[in-house]
C-alpha cells in the first residue's frame, strides 16, 4: 500500500505501520519541519568502566520535542527519517551537535574516552558521507579519536562495496567503529575481520535475563572472549540491576551502559553527572 506524503509516495512495509494512528501520520508529516525548527536534541547516556566505576564515556541518544506530542523518542521516528532519507539531514546534525556538546563538555574540564554516535544504515547510501562527515569535522574541530560510531549488523550484512569504502575513508579520518546490538543481527565473523572494529555491544536481550538464563550466560561469556581475542573492548548494554552488574564484573566485561547507573540524560545533567564522578559506582 502507498501513501502519499508532501507529494513524494511510497510504500509501508512494516505491518505494524499498516494501521497508521492520527499521532504517527502528524510526526510523519512534521519530521519535515523539524530540523529548522531546532526541535531536536542529544541526550547522553554514560559509559561506565568496570574495572574503575568510572564514567569514561556516553553515548548519543536523539530526543525530537515536538510541540505537540512532547518528547518523541528515536525508535517512533528514526524508522521514518530512514524510510523517507531524512536521516541523512539529521544523521549530519547528530554529528555536528555531539561535536559542540563534546567542546562543551571539554571546556569544563572532563575528559571522554569515547563518545557513541549511531550511524543508520540509510546514511551509508549517501555518495557523501565521509566528505560531509569530514567538512564537520573541520567546522567544528572534532576529535575523531572520540567518535565512536554505532553500527548495526543489518547495517553492514549488505556485501555493498559502498558501505565498506565509507567505513574505510571514515577509519582514515580516525574515528572508531562500533557494532551496536550484537547479537540480534546476521552476524558474521567475516564482518568482524573485514571492517575495523573496535568494539562490541552486547544487545540487551541477552542480558536482561542475567544472572539466571543458562543459554544468555553462555552467550555472554561467549561474546566478551570472542572480543577480547580480537582485541576488541566488550560494551554491555542495558544493565538494569546490581545481579547483572556483578555477574558482568565478574565475567571480565570491559563497560557497561544502562538504567541501573543512568538513563539517557540532557547534556547539563550528564555534566553534573561527571562532575560527581568521574565517579564511583551507586
Ligand atoms: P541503541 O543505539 O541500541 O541505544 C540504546 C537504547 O537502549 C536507548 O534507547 C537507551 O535509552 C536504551 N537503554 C539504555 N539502557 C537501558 C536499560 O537499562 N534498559 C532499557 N530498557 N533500555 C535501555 P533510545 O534512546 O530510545 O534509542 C533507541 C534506538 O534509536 C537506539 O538504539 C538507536 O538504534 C536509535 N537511535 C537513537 N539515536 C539515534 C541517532 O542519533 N541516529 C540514529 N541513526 N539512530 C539513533
Ligand atoms: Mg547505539
Ligand atoms: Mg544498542
Ligand atoms: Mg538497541
Amino acid at each position: 500500500r502507498a501513501k502519499r506524503m508532501h507529494g513524494c509516495s511510497f510504500s509501508i512495509f512494516e505491518p505494524e505501520r499498516d494501521i497508521t494512528s492520527p499521532r504517527q501520520s502528524s510526526l510523519e508529516a512534521d519530521l519535515w519541519n523539524a530540523l529548522k525548527k531546532e526541535q531536536f536534541e542529544l541526550y547522553y547516556q554514560p559509559r561506565i568502566a568496570l574495572k574503575t566505576g568510572k564514567i569514561v564515556g556516553a553515548e548519543a541518544l536523539i530526543r525530537w520535542h515536538h510541540p505537540r506530542h512532547g518528547l518523541v523518542m528515536p525508535n517512533d521516528f528514526i524508522p521514518i527519517a530512514e524510510h523517507t532519507g531524512q536521516i541523512v539531514p539529521i544523521g549530519f546534525w547528530v554529528i555536528q551537535q555531539a561535536g559542540r556538546d563534546l567542546k562543551q563538555i571539554r571546556s569544563k574540564g572532563f575528559h571522554l574516552e569515547k563518545l557513541g554516535v549511531n550511524l543508520s544504515f540509510r546514511q551509508f547510501q549517501n555518495d557523501y558521507l565521509a566528505n560531509t562527515i569530514a567538512r564537520i569535522v573541520a567546522s567544528e574541530s572534532i576529535d575523531t579519536r572520540i567518535l565512536e560510531f554505532e553500527l548495526t549488523e543489518t547495517s553492514l550484512f549488505s556485501d555493498d562495496q559502498h558501505v565498506q569504502h565509507s567505513v574505510e575513508q571514515l577509519c582514515q579520518q580516525g574515528f572508531d567503529f562500533s557494532l551496536d546490538d550484537f547479537g540480534t543481527g546476521y552476524s558474521s565473523f567475516a564482518l568482524l575481520q573485514k571492517l575495523p572494529i573496535s568494539a562490541l555491544k552486547i544487545d540487551r536481550s541477552f542480558v536482561a535475563k542475567l544472572p539466571d538464563s543458562a543459554d544468555d550466560i553462555e552467550i555472554i561469556r561467549a561474546v566478551i572472549s570472542l572480543a577480547h581475542n580480537l582485541n576488541m573492548c566488550v560494551i554491555a548494554e542495558g544493565v538494569e540491576t546490581k545481579a547483572q552488574l556483578e555477574f558482568l564484573i565478574q565475567n571480565d566485561c570491559d563497560q557497561v551502559q544502562g538504567f541501573f547507573f543512568s538513563q539517557p540524560v540532557p547534556l547539563a545533567d550528564f555534566m553534573k553527572m561527571l562532575t560527581t564522578g568521574q565517579q564511583d559506582p551507586p
